[in-house]
């Protein structure tokens, strides 16, 4: 095949991908009122309590907090009154869908059919296959935690988040939000520890409510996930190896207009683009995501969508869902959603904004600063627990958004780097520093906690969302009435960061308690102890403290100086989760079992960076090998051609025309060895991965194979902008970026 065969596909392309209409609409067929879609095709409250009785709704409803048993009379109820609604809505099958440690879901679909003792065909759904399902499922990671002749694993209804209908062109499945256990009990799943940290957090979150005076009988976590992704049409995806297997592109040389005019951020959406979030926005309405906001992001292609907030597990759910509906719908568009970190170089990657809260069963914000004295010292209280879980477990944090496409993000101009802090705004800076600053200058001894303290300095002025929301650099920021934590990366689900958050503060809460029950049962007063606690452990997380530009170099310098731990790098934050006092902590709470399922959990995460990484480094190689060189030497000869032949023609060597030749020639050659180095390096990777130590290959891959890609990139985006466009085989930045 010649070379410019594979130009001729990308024009092909081009030209397809320029003539697009938008598909039939579908959307909104039956209403196009939100409020009355909403939630129609899952099994909520609201048609349960159609269907089953009102105590058995109650339990449910309780479960997500109380995490009470759900007996097999109560799940038989709920698999006969489910499996109704879900065959006279149109469904066939049904399957368990849960999280194991893929950063993605995974199903097993079972059709209801069965035969009765008569051996008649029926609908079959009763509470023991509802309650679990074994789907085998022997191939998922486990870290050695299964061995082969056990390796069944089983899925278990999640009864805290509502089973809903998923809906192809040909039909329905009733899907079951579950967990994924072993068969010796350990959860191997990121849905299990997330329910357990949930409630770790409700724990020590009303035994604090209780020492404030307002007892609450449950604290619930409220997360609102901001997800970015690019979009670009399939036609030119599809001729780019490198989008398909690492999802994102391996090479490519920048397209001279980029991001630099900002006049995509916040611009009019894309005809095409806007008709396919409709569509997706549409499904999700009716499986009970709240959808809310929508708009275009800083890169060319790049978008945002965004739900209105729930409790952390439903929200991890429809996080998924969300992402599974972009991918589902945007094919029926001849669209491709990409939700890599860093799809292209040069261009801000996607990342996950999760804002996150408390609230009691009031409904009370206990991150909303209030007007009284108590609703402030409310306020500072949860406040100091987070910035001190921040500042004691800030390793953790950074450990939960290590994968791999965040470390193409971190720590360049477009995402915080690996060095945990706290962005607070003005105004609580303020509050803050005269709390802790006016409790030394007053020599107050904290623990002393003279009923004469004043109470002024409690006072906060009303804190205006715009007022904290200015600094975009902070990986977790205070915006008004909650915190934003904002170095997720956009493929990754939202349920580690969420568990290892929780973690934090339930152990700070639990500190606090502790020292503010001792101070009350010494008979000092509620708010001089509440404000001596909170006094204390701001003093002892200033360090994490810092409004300033998170992107700057200064930054790095101070951190370093604070002693704050900067990983730069996915295994170096890995590896903090093994250490001593992290695992002590997971154990403590309950967040995990044992030492081994948290080094298997951190294995399964190591293993998967090196196995994305050498995707991404083998695409590389064989993208520069059987697609770049082929162009550059038919160049090349082309080149070398034109030279002979224009100094047959005019009888003297063409001297510029020559001198071109030899710096592209000298380029081509480049090529050549930095390939051959990659190749080699690869090779040395895998050998070491044979050798099965893991720590010891991803720490080579981050020393040498990045490098090795780096270069030899280098190279084949240069001769990108020399070799002839009709040769060039893989479809550019500009044409992936601005053709839809
Ligand atoms: P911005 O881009 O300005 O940060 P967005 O409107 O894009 O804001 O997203 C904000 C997200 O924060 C939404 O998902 C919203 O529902 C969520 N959110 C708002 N209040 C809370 C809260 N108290 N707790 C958790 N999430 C919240
Ligand atoms: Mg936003």
């Amino acid at each position: 095949m010649s070379t410019g065969f594979r130009a001729y596909a990308r024009y092909q392309a081009l030209a397809t991908a320029s003539q697009r209409s938008v598909p039939k609409n579908k959307a909104r067929q039956n209403s196009t009122v939100n409020s009355e879609l909403f939630g129609c095709h899952t099994f909520n409250y609201t048609q349960m309590a159609k269907m089953l009785p009102a105590s058995d709704v109650k339990l449910l409803k309780n479960h997500p907090v109380s995490g009470k048993v759900i007996t097999q009379e109560v799940a038989h109820r709920v698999a006969l009154a489910v499996k109704q609604w879900a065959v006279e809505k149109g469904a066939t099958h049904y399957t368990h869908w849960f999280q194991p440690q893929t950063e993605s879901t995974a199903e097993k679909h079972d059709a209801f059919l069965d035969f009765n003792d008569e051996g008649l065909p029926i609908e079959k759904l009763n509470g023991k296959l509802l309650i679990c399902q074994e789907p085998d499922a022997s191939s998922f990671p486990s870290g050695g935690q299964r061995t082969t002749f056990e390796a069944r694993g089983y899925t278990i209804w999640d009864a805290s988040s509502f089973m809903f209908l998923n809906e192809t062109k040909y039909g329905k499945t009733l899907t079951i939000p579950s967990l994924f256990i072993s068969y010796n009990g350990e959860p191997l799943d990121n849905k299990t520890p997330l329910l357990r940290s949930i409630r770790a957090l409700n724990k020590q979150a009303m035994v604090a409510l209780d020492l404030l005076g307002e007892p609450t009988s449950y604290v619930q976590v409220n997360c609102g996930p901001e997800q970015e992704f690019f979009v670009i049409d399939s036609a030119l995806y599809h001729l780019r190896p490198d989008l398909q297997l690492a999802g994102k592109t391996v090479l490519g040389a920048p397209s001279h207009k980029g991001q630099q005019l900002d006049d995509h951020y916040f611009g009019t959406i894309n005809t095409r683009v806007i008709n396919m979030m409709m569509e997706v926005e549409a499904e999700l309405i009716t499986l009970g995501v709240p959808v809310k906001t929508r708009h275009n992001e800083v890169a060319p292609s790049q978008y945002e969508m965004a739900p209105i907030y729930e409790g952390a597990n439903m929200a991890t759910d429809h996080n998924r869902l969300l992402m599974a509906v972009l991918k589902k719908v945007s094919r029926r568009h001849n669209l491709t959603v990409l939700f890599h970190e860093k799809p292209f170089n040069g261009l801000n990657g996607s990342g996950k904004h999760l804002n996150w809260s408390l609230s009691s069963s009031q409904g009370v914000n206990l991150l909303d600063p209030g007007d009284s004295l108590e609703e402030n010292l409310r306020f500072l209280y949860f406040l100091t627990a987070s910035l001190r879980a921040v500042h004691d477990h800030g390793d953790l944090l950074r450990a939960a958004v290590a994968v791999p496409g965040n470390d193409f993000r971190m720590g360049a101009n477009e995402a915080p780097p690996g060095i945990m802090s706290v962005f607070l705004g003005h105004t609580l800076s303020k509050v803050v520093n005269d709390l802790v600053d006016g409790a030394k200058e007053k020599s107050i001894n904290h623990f002393g906690a003279q009923d004469t303290i004043n109470l002024d300095i409690v006072k906060i002025p009303s804190i205006n969302k715009d007022n904290t929301d200015r600094n975009r650099t902070s990986p977790f920021a205070f915006t008004g009435n909650k915190f934003e934590f904002r170095a997720l990366g956009s493929s990754q689900s939202i349920s580690t960061p969420i568990t290892y958050l929780n973690t934090g503060v339930t152990a700070s809460l639990e500190k606090m308690n502790g020292e503010l029950k001792a101070l009350l049962d010494q008979g000092k007063s509620l708010q001089g102890s509440l404000l001596a606690v909170i006094v204390q452990n701001l003093s002892k997380s200033k360090a994490i403290h810092f409004d300033g530009d998170s992107y700057s170099d200064e930054w790095k310098k101070e951190a370093e100086n604070r002693n704050l731990p900067h990983l730069k790098t996915t295994p170096q934050a890995l590896a903090k989760i093994i250490e001593p006092n992290n695992m002590a902590l997971f154990k403590k709470y309950g967040i995990m079992g044992s030492d081994e399922e948290i080094l298997a959990r951190q294995s399964i995460a190591m293993e998967r960076y090196v196995m994305l990484r050498m995707i991404e480094l083998k695409s590389a190689h064989e993208l520069l090998t059987t697609y770049v060189f082929p162009a550059a030497s038919e160049y090349l000869k082309q080149l070398a051609s034109a030279v002979n032949k224009t100094t047959q023609a005019i009888g003297s060597v063409p001297n510029a025309q020559k001198d071109y030749l030899l710096r592209y020639s000298e380029l081509t050659g480049e090529l050549a060895t930095k390939m051959t180095a990659l190749a080699k390096t690869i090779e040395q990777i895998s050998e070491l991965e044979e050798s099965g130590n893991l720590v010891k290959t991803a720490n080579y891959i981050v020393e040498y194979g990045m490098t090795a890609h780096d270069e030899a990139r280098e190279v084949a985006d240069k001769l990108e902008t020399m070799i002839d466009d009709s040769l060039w085989p893989l479809p550019r930045y500009r044409e992936l970026l601005f053709v839809n």
